[in-house]
C-alpha cells in the first residue's frame, strides 16, 4: 500500500483490526471525549479501580492487622509494586522502590548522591528541564551553602525545542559532581540517549541521574545495563496509576548501603524497624531511599495498573506507541500542510518520545477548540499541542479522527472565538 492511500480511515481500521493490544482498550474507562492526554495523565482502569476498592476492604476488615495480614500486607506492599515495576525500567526488583513522589524523590536521590567535594561542586541538568526539577536542585544547592547561580549548569537548547547530546557532554567538565536529566523533554518530546550520557559521565568521574516521567510506561528501559546511577519517575501518567498516585525511584545497585541523603523509620531494613532502636540500619536496596508510611491509597491503583504492563512487555507497548506517532505525525503533514504547524518532536524512532509535539502560534486557541469539538489535548506554553496516543487504549481511528477534527478547526478558524489566555492548569 502507498504511503497516501495508506493515510485513509479504512487504513486505520486495518491497522485497529490487526492490533495485538486492542482488547486492553475495553480494561480501560474511555471518556465521551476523545483522550489524548495520557502523558499528562493516563485513564483510569478497570483493575486500578479494583485494586484501590480492595485497599478499602482490607482496612475496613482488618483494621491495623491489614500491615501484615492480607492478600497484600501493606508492610511489604512498596517493595511489591516495585517488582512489578522493575521490567519497566530495566532493573532488578531491589532496585526499585515505589515510594514519594517525582519531586520529593529528586529531593532524596540529591541528598544522597549530590556531594560537592572542592571544585567538583557544579551539577549540570538543562534549560528545557521541567521546573520542579530545577528547583528541587536549586534548594539543595542551597543546603550546600552553594550559589545556584554558580554552581547549576543548565545546558542551553540550539533551537528551543532540543538538547544535543553534544552540547550536555561538553558540559560535563572537572568541576561537575552530578548530571540530572529527562529521558524525555516534557515538551518536544524528545528522547535524549541515555546509555551515551551515562557513559560519558562514568568516563568523566561523574554521577548521572535520569527523570523518567515521560518515558516509564511508555519506552523500554535498561537502567541497569546502562549503569545509570539513579532514576525517578511519576506514575500518573503512562503508568496509569491515578492523579497524585506514588511515585518510583530508582537506584544501582553498585549504590546499596549509602546511606540516604533524607531518612527516616521506613529506609529500616523491614525486620529491624519494629526495634524502635535510635540508630538507623538503612536496608541495602533502593528500599533505603523510603522516608515514612507509605501512602497506601494511593499506592493501591498501582497494583492493577502494573499487572497490565506484566503480561504486555515494554517492547510491545513501544512498537505500538510508535506506529500511533508515526500515524499521526504522517497524517499531521499530509492532510495539514500550511496550516502554520511545525512537528517540534524529533522523527527518528529512537529520538521520540510517546506524544506527538506540535507547535502553532495559536496553540492555546486551538486547545480550546480542540476540547470543545470533543478532543483532549494538552496545552504548554507559550506554543505547544502535546498528543499522547497511548499504546493501552488509543486507535489508530482515533488518530485518523483528531487530525480530520483538527484541519476543519483550522480550515473554519474555529479557534478564533476562544480568548487568548491559557487556563489555570494547562
Ligand atoms: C510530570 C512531571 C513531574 C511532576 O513531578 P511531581 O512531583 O509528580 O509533581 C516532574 N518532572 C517531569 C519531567 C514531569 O513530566
Amino acid at each position: 500500500m502507498s504511503q497516501s492511500s495508506g493515510l485513509t480511515k479504512a487504513y486505520a481500521q486495518q491497522l485497529d483490526a490487526q492490533d495485538e493490544l486492542a482488547s486492553y482498550r475495553e480494561e480501560f474507562y474511555l471518556l465521551p471525549s476523545l483522550y489524548l492526554d495520557g502523558n499528562s495523565l493516563g485513564l483510569m482502569s478497570k483493575r486500578a479501580e479494583k485494586s484501590v476498592m480492595d485497599m478499602m476492604q482490607s482496612w475496613k476488615e482488618l483494621g491495623v492487622e491489614g500491615w501484615t495480614t492480607g492478600r497484600h500486607p501493606w508492610f511489604f506492599f512498596s517493595e511489591k509494586l516495585a517488582e512489578m515495576s522493575a521490567a519497566l525500567v530495566g532493573a532488578g526488583p531491589e532496585e526499585v522502590i515505589v515510594t514519594g513522589s517525582t519531586t520529593i524523590n529528586l529531593h532524596q536521590l540529591a541528598a544522597t548522591f549530590y556531594r560537592p567535594v572542592g571544585k567538583r561542586s557544579k551539577v549540570v541538568a538543562t534549560e528545557l528541564d521541567f521546573p520542579t526539577d530545577i528547583y528541587a536542585l536549586q534548594s539543595q544547592m542551597k543546603l550546600h551553602g552553594l550559589d545556584p547561580e554558580e554552581h547549576l549548569v543548565r545546558v542551553a537548547s540550539r533551537d528551543g525545542r532540543l538538547i544535543e547530546e553534544e552540547d550536555i557532554i561538553d558540559a560535563m567538565t572537572d568541576e561537575v559532581a552530578l548530571v540530572v536529566l529527562p529521558t524525555v523533554l516534557y515538551r518536544s518530546g524528545q528522547l535524549l540517549d541515555i546509555e551515551r550520557l551515562t557513559a560519558a559521565a562514568h568516563e568523566r568521574g561523574i554521577l548521572i541521574g535520569f527523570d523518567g516521567c515521560h518515558s516509564v510506561g511508555a519506552i523500554p528501559h535498561s537502567f541497569s545495563k546502562w549503569g545509570v546511577d539513579f532514576a525517578y519517575w511519576c506514575n500518573y501518567k503512562y503508568v496509569n496509576a491515578g492523579p497524585g498516585s506514588v511515585g518510583s525511584l530508582y537506584v544501582n545497585r553498585k549504590h546499596f548501603g549509602r546511606t540516604p541523603g533524607l531518612a527516616g523509620w521506613f529506609s529500616s531494613k523491614k525486620d529491624k524497624q519494629f526495634d524502635m532502636d535510635h540508630t538507623l540500619e538503612a536496608c541495602e536496596s533502593a528500599g533505603a531511599y523510603q522516608i515514612g508510611t507509605p501512602h497506601m491509597l494511593s499506592l493501591a491503583p498501582l497494583l492493577g495498573s502494573l499487572e497490565m504492563f506484566q503480561e504486555v512487555s515494554m517492547e510491545k507497548l513501544r512498537t505500538k506507541s510508535l506506529g500511533l506517532t508515526r500515524f499521526m505525525m504522517d497524517l499531521i503533514e499530509v492532510e495539514l500542510t500550511d496550516m502554520g504547524f511545525t512537528i517540534a518532536n524529533p522523527q527518528q524512532d529512537d529520538r521520540r518520545g510517546g506524544h506527538v509535539s506540535l507547535e502553532h502560534e495559536e496553540a492555546i486557541r486551538i486547545c480550546k477548540a480542540l476540547k470543545e469539538a470533543g478532543i483532549i489535548p494538552d496545552f504548554r506554553a507559550p506554543n505547544i499541542i502535546r498528543l499522547a496516543p497511548v499504546a493501552f487504549y488509543t486507535t489508530y481511528t482515533e488518530v485518523w479522527e483528531s487530525v480530520q477534527i483538527l484541519k476543519a478547526i483550522m480550515l473554519e478558524k474555529s479557534y478564533e472565538k476562544f480568548e487568548n489566555k491559557r487556563e489555570v492548569v494547562a
